[in-house]
Formats: structure tokens, sequence, C-alpha cells
């Protein structure tokens, strides 16, 4: 890049900035203890954003999943890459927009790039390359040198941009009069804001002809963008130009690129309703000639049938898969959650409730005397009184509630976006119900039992904890107290 050029973009008092919320998602990015708790801290800050992440998990992209319908849900389904990739993708797209007086250009630059980043996600699948996510954020951003040279240089660039009559013209355009082309600047931008490297090289690979299959998604996607939006294609030329890089990247010419533009038609209403772009379907793809739509359609069907068999086979095998896991997560004896398990969930729990700052309250609960159980009428009642007890906590407590076995007849009950007085109110029904349950019927004699509880709670309003470890010592300060008080009670911690 020649230094003027350089100069005059390091100058550039409204050089695009990435927005808070995004420098902080590039930081997180790029530390390796980064975790969904972090994550979720940093999104739960902007609702824009939330919401935005919220209505892609529920989009047709990631389709016959589960409905989701709070951030952390989200955040789960997609993972901690994914979450990190869409989430950058769409707070610099926000902050980015719409600043001085080349809105229009800006606008087409922007068009431009929704497309791609649903071209590049598309190309992932028939090009073997997994990172659907990161495919799309490589897309979106490959233009971010035509956004600082909107900036720094705006009459002159605009007035480059009108002159071009496509984008190869452009790169001539702008060697010729700027000494770099956009790929170089966007570089040297994504250098500025310390982009993760893989989306440098992808952008500085993005006008050429690259060797490694993500660049080569990157690329294609660019150039479908540039036909979609064409405002006609009267001869076919730019399709003609369109096959190589798709060939490039999947293997196949006409069919790949038929297959991916009726995919790119279903997914863009969604797609610009998510990045607030208008995009129309041009008329000169609807020109696909009827013969290849009836080749499409046909392909499609089987495809279809074929992928409706494929889903079947992937949800039995989860459905297995799920079994086993689920069985390792289980006390055998009760059913509920066991210690390992709990430990696991409870480390989750905790960060979600800090980073979301929602109260989260625990209570160990230990049966009373249970020795003399086992003593007077055998082990096999106990056991009988400990699975009667488990299902009777299970129905009393919220589905949302967790419950686990915790030690031979201690259990731990988890109660998110519980308060103190709430989490004890429900202890205090529970042990009113357990009073007139029998738990066992021996020699037609019914068998009760009574427990004592120790609630803690962590509420950024009240008592905050800083980790799950010290919320579980403090629980089982309070069960000892309960024990001490004479038992059958419940206790909460710090009273
Ligand atoms: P406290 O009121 O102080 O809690 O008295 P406790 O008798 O309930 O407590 P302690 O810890 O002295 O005894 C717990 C008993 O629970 C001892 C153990 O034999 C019994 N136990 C532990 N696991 C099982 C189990 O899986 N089945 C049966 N039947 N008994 C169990
Ligand atoms: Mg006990
Ligand atoms: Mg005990």
């Amino acid at each position: 890049m020649r230094p003027e050029l350089e100069a005059s973009l390091l100058h550039c008092r409204n050089l695009p900035s990435p927005p808070g919320v995004a420098l902080q998602i590039i930081e997180l990015a790029q530390d390796p203890n980064a975790d969904l708790g972090a994550t979720a801290h940093i999104i739960s800050m902007d609702a824009a954003l939330s919401a935005r992440l919220l209505r892609v998990a529920n989009s047709p992209l990631y389709a016959g999943r589960r409905r989701v319908d709070n951030l952390a849900q989200a955040m789960t389904m997609l993972g901690l890459n994914a979450t990190l990739s869409l989430a950058l993708g769409f707070s610099l797209v926000q902050g980015l927009r719409g600043h001085n007086g080349t809105a229009h250009e800006q606008e087409r630059v922007w068009r431009r790039s929704v497309l791609a980043a649903l071209a590049a996600r598309l190309l992932g699948t028939p090009a073997g390359v997994q990172r659907a996510e990161d495919l799309m954020l490589a897309g979106l951003l490959q233009d971010i040198g035509r956004l600082a040279l909107l900036q720094a240089v705006p009459d002159e660039y605009a007035a480059l941009c009108a002159r071009a009559a496509d984008n190869d013209a452009l790169l001539e355009l702008e060697r010729e009069v700027l000494g770099a082309d956009h790929a170089e600047v966007g570089t040297w931008l994504a250098r500025q804001w310390r982009l993760p490297s893989y989306l440098v090289d992808a952008i500085a690979a993005s006008e050429s002809t690259p060797e490694d299959a993500f660049q080569r998604c990157v690329h294609a996607s660019g150039v479908v963008a540039d036909l979609w939006l064409a405002p006609a294609d009267p001869d076919g030329r730019l399709r003609e130009r369109t096959l190589a890089p798709v060939r490039a990247c999947t293997g196949r010419g006409t069919e790949a690129l038929d297959d991916l533009l009726v995919q790119i038609a279903a997914a863009l209403p969604e797609i610009s309703a998510l990045f607030e772009v208008r995009i129309s379907r041009p008329e000169h793809l609807q020109a696909i000639s009827d013969h290849a739509k009836e080749l499409l359609i046909l392909r499609n069907l089987r495809e279809i049938q074929e992928a409706t068999q494929a889903r079947h086979d992937a949800q039995v095998s989860e459905e297995r898969m799920r079994r086993l896991t689920e069985q390792s997560r289980r006390d055998p004896l009760t059913g509920v959650y066991n210690r390992l398990q709990m430990e696991e969930v409870l480390e989750r729990e905790f960060a979600t409730a800090v980073a979301l700052q929602h109260p989260l309250s625990i209570a160990f609960v230990d049966l009373d005397d249970f020795k003399r159980i086992n003593d007077q009428h055998g082990h096999l009642v106990g056991d009988q009184v400990l699975r009667q007890f488990a299902q009777t906590l299970q129905r009393m407590l919220r589905s949302t509630d967790l419950i686990a076995r915790y030690g031979g007849e201690e259990f731990l009950v988890v109660l998110s976006h519980s308060n103190e007085a709430a989490a004890t109110r429900v202890l205090q029904r529970i042990l009113e119900e357990v009073a007139r349950l029998p738990m066992a019927v021996v020699d037609g004699q019914s068998l009760y039992v009574t427990f004592s509880a120790g609630v803690a709670t962590h509420d950024s309003a009240a008592n905050e904890f800083s980790d799950a470890r010290s919320l579980l010592q403090a629980a089982d300060d309070a069960l000892y107290g309960a024990k001490r008080e004479g038992r059958n009670r419940v206790s909460q911690h710090g009273q």
C-alpha cells in the first residue's frame, strides 16, 4: 500500500471502528479461557445483539432443532465459537453502518457483504468446510476495505465506484488511482482491529484465486453476490464467470451454482431481515431455464428424501447417545442426577446466573435419623424410602429445577431464578407435604420421614458468592444449622 494512502487511513478520524461490544468479542475470541458465561455477559449488555442471536438460533439456518427462547439456550445450542462469530458479525454491522455522506455507496457494500455472507456459509457444505459461522463472518467482512476507503477518501472513492462497471474494473481503478485495492486496505484494517488471523487471511485472499478451501469459499461468495446484484446478465456472461470460482470450491459447476442460487433465494428473506438490508431477487436469475428448474426440482426432491432419511438416522443415534449419556448422569437408585453431573451443572448455572444477574438458590436436603430406618426395617425399605422421597421432591419442584443425590440420604436441589425467600417457601412446602405422605408401608404400617434443609442463595442484589463451591459450602453450613436446631426444618445461610 502507498505510504500516502496508509497515512490518510491512519489519520482519518472517521475510519470505521468496531463498536465497544465488538472489541470485547474480538478480545474474547482470542482468549483461550473464554467460556459461554463470559460471552453471555458481554452479549446480554446489548439488547439488540441478544435479540439477533436469539432470532438466528430460531432461523431456518438452524431449522429442525429445538425452539430456543432465551439467550442462554441459544448460546448453548450454537456453541461458543459460533456464538462469537455471529455476535461479532452482528455487532460490526450494527456499529459500522451509515456515518457520512456516502450512505448510498455504503448500502451497496453491505448488500454485497450480506449476500456474500450467506453464499459463503452455503458453499461450506459442498466444499467440505465445516465452520459455517466463521465462513459467514469472513464473507461478511471481506469488503471492509471499501468501507474504510469510503470514510478515508469519500469523494475520490465514491467517484471510483461510480466509474467502475463491475468489481474487476473497481479493483483495477483502485490499484491505479490509490495504489492499493480494497482487499489490501481491508487486510490492513482487519490487522488494526486485531481480528482473528483466519479473517485477516480470508480478506487478503478475497480478490484472488486462493489455494485454501475456506478462502476459496469466501472468494467465490463475493463473485456470487456480484452475480445476484447485477442489474442484468443478457448474454449470460456474468453467470459464466461465476462458474469457475464455484467449481474451484465445490468441484461442481452449473449444478452447484443452481443449487446455491436456489438456497440463497430461500434463506435471503430471513438473512436480510437479520442484517436489516433490502435485497431483492434479480429478474435475470429468475430466467434460469425451465429445464434447469425441472432438474433442480427433481434433484431437490431426491435430496429432501435423502435428507429426511439421514435426519431420521441421525435422530435415532442421537437418541441412543442421549440415553447412554443420560444414564451415566443419573443415580441408579432414585433416577435423579448424580453428584458428578450436578457439580458440572451447578458450575454452569452459577456462571449463567452471574452473567445474566439472576438469583440462584440451592438447598441441601438431608433425611433425619435415616440410619434408624435402616436399622429398624432393613436396607431394602431404606432404599424404597429414598426412591419415594426423590420422587416427591421431583413432583413438588418445577421442571426447570434440578435435583441430585449428593450422597447416601442427602440431596441437592438447584432452583434457578429463585431468591432466598422463594426457595425457602418451596422447601417449607415440601417439608409439610413429606410430613403427611408415607414413604413406605411396612407390615401395614405407614412409614414417615422428616428432613432438614439448608438454603443458600447467590443474588447480585442481596448476597453474592464468588463461585459455586462457596455457595455449596454455605448451603452445607445452613444444613448443619438445621440439624443442630433440632431437625425437621429449613434453615437459611447466615441466619
Ligand atoms: P441425621 O439426622 O444426622 O442426618 O442422621 P442420619 O441417621 O440420617 O445420618 P447418618 O449420616 O448417620 O446416616 C445415614 C445413613 O444412610 C447411613 C447409611 O447406611 C444410610 N444410607 C446411605 N446410602 C444408602 C442407600 O443407598 N440405601 C440405604 N438403604 N441406606 C443408605
Ligand atoms: Mg441424615
Ligand atoms: Mg447424611
